[in-house]
């Protein structure tokens, strides 16, 4: 794996993120206006693989999940498709974002701000400490904003539905871009990009068949 560390056993890892979790919850490095935005953090504390959004949006200020609302639905839909049901994906897969806390609705009153570089650079080191952390296998990395963090600028559709090697992050993970769920971006209705997000998806589940397994155990004694 990359840069000479070991994963952490189950054990560490789950320490380790409570710690992290903890640290973040706590975070008021920028400030807003409304005093109900806090950090979201997830909830996983045995994942397999992250995945990297851009922001919270109002939904999870009041529902304090990642990906809770709408964007949330389609793309647990999409993880759906190809046998990872929600619990198993909240569980196994780290969700983070670039900023962790919501950064405002769009002044053009279509979908959520854009995250301030003040606020990505505030934010970068909550990132960084995940991925060395857990030193994931798979990065999924959703919307635009994710993807040019770890992969360079290219259009989506050379991005989406192919697998792209970041060796230099711990664990050398195999990146995985998708593009955002929100329905903000036209992109997805564009001819073939459909077919690259399916295609995207069944990489996932080829990379990560422990998820799909664990859903289907699941789906079985439910
Ligand atoms: S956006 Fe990030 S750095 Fe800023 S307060 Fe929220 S968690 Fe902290």
């Amino acid at each position: 794996m990359g840069r000479g560390r070991s994963r952490p056993n189950a054990r560490e890892l789950r320490v380790l993120l409570d710690q992290h979790a903890g640290g973040l919850a706590a975070c008021a490095r920028c400030t807003f206006d409304d005093p109900l935005i806090k950090p979201v953090v997830s909830s996983s504390r045995e994942p397999l693989a992250m995945l990297v959004g851009q922001a919270p949006g109002k939904t999870e200020v009041i529902d304090r999940r990642p990906f809770a609302g709408r964007a949330g639905r389609t793309m647990f839909r999409w993880f759906a498709d190809v046998g990872i049901s929600e619990p198993v994906a909240r569980r196994r897969i780290y969700i983070a974002a670039i900023t962790r806390c919501f950064p405002g609705s769009s002044p053009s009153g279509r979908g959520d701000r854009v995250p301030s570089p003040f606020q990505m650079s505030n934010c970068s080191s909550w990132l960084e400490r995940e991925v060395e952390i857990i030193a994931p296998r798979v990065m999924i990395l959703v919307g635009r904003l994710a993807i040019e963090r770890f992969l360079d600028a290219k259009p989506l559709s050379e991005l989406v539905g192919r697998v792209h090697p970041v060796s230099e992050l711990p664990g050398s993970p195999l990146a995985i871009p998708l593009p955002h769920p929100s329905g903000a971006s036209s992109w997805i209705h564009m001819p073939g990009h459909a077919d690259l997000v399916r295609r995207a998806l069944r990489l996932i589940a080829e990379h990560l068949p422990e998820l799909v397994r664990e859903s289907a155990r699941e789906r079985s004694v439910a």
